[in-house]
């Protein structure tokens, strides 16, 4: 029996691995982690019975420990509670389904504590993978990819690993406003920005999906996660999302990943890696998809991406410049403060005033985080 421990159980990632659990049932869930959902996370331990379960705030931890009284879990807070999860004694697994940035510690100290990763919380890669990927070797333990493309990509690379990759094509759904220009860019809700046309995610990534910043982010990771230059990783559009990413060899074979989008083929494949696990849902059928189309990202107007590009290639803190910014631009386009270019402009605005430090630990890491929002905070209060 697979034991796991799962970083934010609640969210789209987190109920997904859940319900992956729940249909295998020879894993064992020993801790669950939730920000403020305790309703949900209270139905998660009465299903699942974790001997650790953690919430954000202490007040209502509080209120979690009354309600599960009757139980033998011990309800944990804050970023002690995180850490105490992810390094948890029986899970060889840490399921990071965490969003943002606060995912970097708890996953640095499961690494050393000699857990597998399952990541999700592509943030923690995209900001801290030149301190994550280097202790994960040394660790001895796997990062296995729950991101979809970038499990295709993995699924692509099995049998290959002696073989150069020539370049990875991450392929991109495009989003909601594929095809509009800045202008129509500038005017659009937070309603229609939450409409993904293929996948239902959690908010944030659904907006930085909207906004491609969610294609940047994976550029980053993909770079950490398989080891390639930025100049090896092509950003390829389809829009129907049926090639979850491709590989193409130095012979100029390419290797594709093809499936309906579901997270919880990913999701099930690093849980169980190497072995591949029936899955019950849909299945493509090619006798009624009528095309697969390809298309270069219009990175002119969706311009996280370009910024996301120049950030990689700056490197140092500046990729926690990029990520920092969104994620509070995208908090403020959320609570209807700024407009949605605006995200681009922040993101702008921040990577134009930082000076660069080269090789960040996480204390600089976390430092650049906050003086991100101070910025931003300076500028978008009230
Ligand atoms: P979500 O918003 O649905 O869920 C986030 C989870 O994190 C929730 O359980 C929430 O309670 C928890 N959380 C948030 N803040 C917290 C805090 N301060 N302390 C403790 N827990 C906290 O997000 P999601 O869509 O599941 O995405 C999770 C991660 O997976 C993100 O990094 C995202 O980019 C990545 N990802 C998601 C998808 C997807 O299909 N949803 C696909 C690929 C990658
Ligand atoms: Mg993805």
């Amino acid at each position: 029996m697979k034991t796991i421990a799962i970083l934010g159980s609640t969210g789209s990632i987190g109920t997904q691995t859940l319900d992956v659990v729940r249909a295998n049932g020879d894993i064992h869930v020993a801790a669950l982690s939730a920000g403020k959902n305790i309703a949900l996370l209270e139905q998660q331990i009465r299903e699942f019975h974790p001997r650790l379960a953690c919430v954000w705030n202490e007040e209502d931890a509080k209120t979690l420990r009354t309600k599960v009284a009757d139980l033998p879990v011990k309800i944990l807070s804050g970023m002690d509670g995180l850490n105490e999860v992810a390094v948890c004694e029986e899970a060889s697994i840490l399921v990071t389904a965490i969003v943002g940035m606060i995912g970097i510690v708890p996953t640095i100290a499961a690494i050393r504590a000699g857990k597998d990763i399952a990541l999700a919380n592509k943030e923690t890669l995209v900001t801290a993978g030149h301190l994550i990927m280097p202790l994960a070797r040394r660790c001895g333990i796997r990062i296995l990819p729950v991101d979809s493309e970038h499990s295709a990509i993995f699924q692509c690379l099995n049998g290959e690993r002696q073989n150069k990759i020539d370049k990875i094509l991450l392929t991109a759904s495009g989003g909601p406003f594929r095809g509009r220009s800045y202008e129509e860019l500038k005017r659009v809700r937070v309603e229609d920005a939450l409409k993904h046309p293929n996948w239902s995610m959690g908010q944030k990534i659904t907006i930085d999906s909207a906004s491609m910043v969610n294609k940047g982010l994976e550029v980053m990771e993909a770079r950490w996660l398989f080891d390639v230059s930025l100049d090896q990783i092509q950003v390829v559009v389809q829009p129907q999302s049926i090639i979850h990413s491709m590989v193409q060899f130095e012979d100029g074979a390419v290797i594709a990943q093809l499936g309906t989008p579901d997270m919880k083929l990913p999701i099930q494949y690093a849980l169980y890696y190497p072995e591949r696990r029936f899955l019950a849902g849909e299945r493509l059928d090619f006798a009624k998809i009528c095309s697969i189309t390809f298309e270069n990202p219009d990175a002119d107007t969706f311009l996280g991406l370009q910024y996301a590009f120049e950030a990689a290639r700056i490197g140092g803190s500046m990729p926690t410049v990029f990520n920092a910014a969104n994620e509070r631009a995208v908090s403020l386009f959320l609570h209807r403060q700024i407009t949605f270019t605006d995200i681009y402009e922040i993101i702008r605005d921040c990577m134009d005033h930082h000076a660069v430090l080269l090789n960040p630990d996480v204390a600089q890491i976390l430092a650049t985080e906050q003086s991100v929002y101070e910025r931003i905070a300076s500028q978008h209060c009230g």
